[in-house]
């Protein structure tokens, strides 16, 4: 009698744990329905943001950029990015002549985690000795005429209000960053001072996002660029604006008729977004509560702990780990997304790689194969609703740009650059983005539109910004 009842309540447990599943599935739900209402906000959204300054959750930074490379860029440049866990530093040196890179050297280097939430100047001033280390290492390759000063694209990955194309002051950190003296500062002056502090005489040329950098970068080599998307620690995205069509915009008509703009598509938040009591407690929790919602649901740093949560609450509420609750699994940030990706993607008929995650991350022996089974569904459950959410933006820009559909006697070609360590990474989690992308733009359209992986394209394409701004250009002209 004491074995069946102590089956039953093992039964018990687990028809309470797939309960829990269950819900979190439902809530989670992103019919196509619900994605068309996504897309159809995020429109409404970008023609908001764009009306007047602070109308609308989306940003819509303008900046600056106009122009976007032709291939005719030339000399030695510099680029610095900065955004995630790492930042790189590179130089390429430029030929010309429709777009030839005669060489390019790069090093990343991974910033201390207390960095990112201590003091701005020991931030910029690592950076910036970083920068001076790489440089004094340049070698015969590069070649910088005599009496010039080297020039830097500065790639910084976070919202900035810009006032021209070389400098701009940080609105807000965003990700896992939080140092409270550099909000409001021009980025762009605190590291002129750091390289300044450095003896290390550059000058910074261009201030992008890594949206634009990655759009200018895609540019480079593929006309039909006309928007950018990372979806990496953090997400957002980048499109070319008719001037005209940025009520805010006060500024001269540009030349090309053009602006590209910065989204900043990590702050969008609609009633449509299925946001799950889960999601309300890590926003609540994080860094920054209130901000960075759609962020928050599907990039890189935040859907590993989405994971961990659920598994948390089946732990506490069904036992589902066996009668104690695994302490590390209370820990926030734990469980990272690429581990969540080792699991999802697990072949092997045992689950033994979500086996030895469990036990190397979280130190949970012994799991059984349903058990498994339940946690690669829920990688798959958290990975589908932000890659289905992803697209569903991604309609949102082709539709405010006219592109969502094929137009009577037109063969327009839409390139979408991509980059960031989600895309590049999570097979399960791209795959579905593209699928749904095309289920959302129907056969015809989905062919003229393109989604292009541009690997570090944004550290280039600063480089490239750096050039086209360079102060030398004007002389070079006459
Ligand atoms: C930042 C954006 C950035 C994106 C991707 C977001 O958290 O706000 O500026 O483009 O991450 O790096
Ligand atoms: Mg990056």
């Amino acid at each position: 009698a004491l074995i069946v009842r102590h089956r039953m309540r093992c039964s018990g447990r687990w028809a309470r744990a797939m309960a829990i599943l269950k819900e979190f599935e439902e809530k989670c739900a992103t019919p196509i329905g619900k994605l068309r209402q996504v897309a159809d906000a995020m429109t409404v959204e970008m023609h908001a943001g764009l009306a007047s300054e602070g109308g609308s959750k989306l940003k819509m930074l303008i900046s600056y950029v106009d122009n976007l490379p032709t291939g005719d860029e030339k000399g030695l440049f510099y680029a610095l990015d900065l955004g995630g866990t790492n930042f790189r530093v590179l130089r390429v040196q430029l030929g010309g002549n429709d777009g030839q890179v005669l060489k390019q050297e790069f090093t990343e280097v991974s910033i201390p985690p207390h960095l990112m939430t201590g003091g701005s100047d020991e931030l910029f001033d690592y950076i910036a000795s970083e920068l001076a280390k790489f440089v004094a290492s340049e070698g015969e390759d590069f070649h910088l005429p005599p009496g010039r000063q080297r020039e830097l694209g500065f790639t910084f990955s976070f919202p900035v209000r810009q006032i021209s194309i070389a400098s701009g002051n940080l609105i807000k950190w965003t990700k896992g960053f939080n140092i409270e003296d550099t909000v409001g500062q021009d980025v762009v002056l605190e590291l002129t001072k750091a390289m300044e502090r450095q003896d290390l005489d550059m000058r910074v040329a261009a201030l992008v996002n890594d949206t634009i950098g990655t759009l200018a970068g895609g540019r480079y080599t593929n006309n039909d660029v006309v928007a950018a998307v990372i979806l990496g620690t953090g997400t957002n995205a980048a499109y070319v604006e008719r001037a005209h069509a940025i009520p805010k915009w006060h500024g001269l008509l540009p030349k090309s008729g053009e602006m590209v703009i910065n989204m900043e598509w990590g702050n969008f938040r609609s009633s449509h977004l299925p946001l799950t009591e889960y999601d309300h407690a890590l926003d609540s929790e994080s860094l920054n509560p209130g901000e960075q919602i759609f962020e928050k649901i599907i990039s890189g740093m935040y859907l590993g702990d989405i994971v961990r949560r659920v598994l948390l609450r089946m732990a506490e509420e069904a036992a589902f780990f066996g009668d104690t609750v695994p302490l590390k699994l209370t820990v926030p940030f734990i469980l990272r997304t690429p581990d969540m990706s080792a699991m999802h993607h697990d072949t092997s008929s045992d689950l033994k790689v979500v086996g030895s995650k469990l036990k190397d991350i979280l130190g949970i022996s012994n799991t059984s194969l349903k058990t498994r089974r339940a946690i690669v569904e829920l990688c798959n459950i958290v990975a589908t609703r932000g890659a289905r959410l992803s697209a569903a933006g991604m309609l949102g820009i082709l539709k405010k740009m006219g592109r969502d559909i094929i137009k009577e006697g037109e063969k327009q070609r839409t390139v979408v650059a991509m980059d960031g360590g989600l895309y590049e990474h999570y097979t399960e989690f791209r795959n579905c983005l593209e699928n749904t992308l095309k289920e959302l733009l129907g056969e015809e359209a989905s062919e003229s539109v393109v989604v292009e992986h541009s690997n570090d394209g944004s550290g280039i394409g600063a480089a490239l910004l750096a050039a086209s701004h360079s102060q030398y250009l004007e002389v070079e002209d006459s």
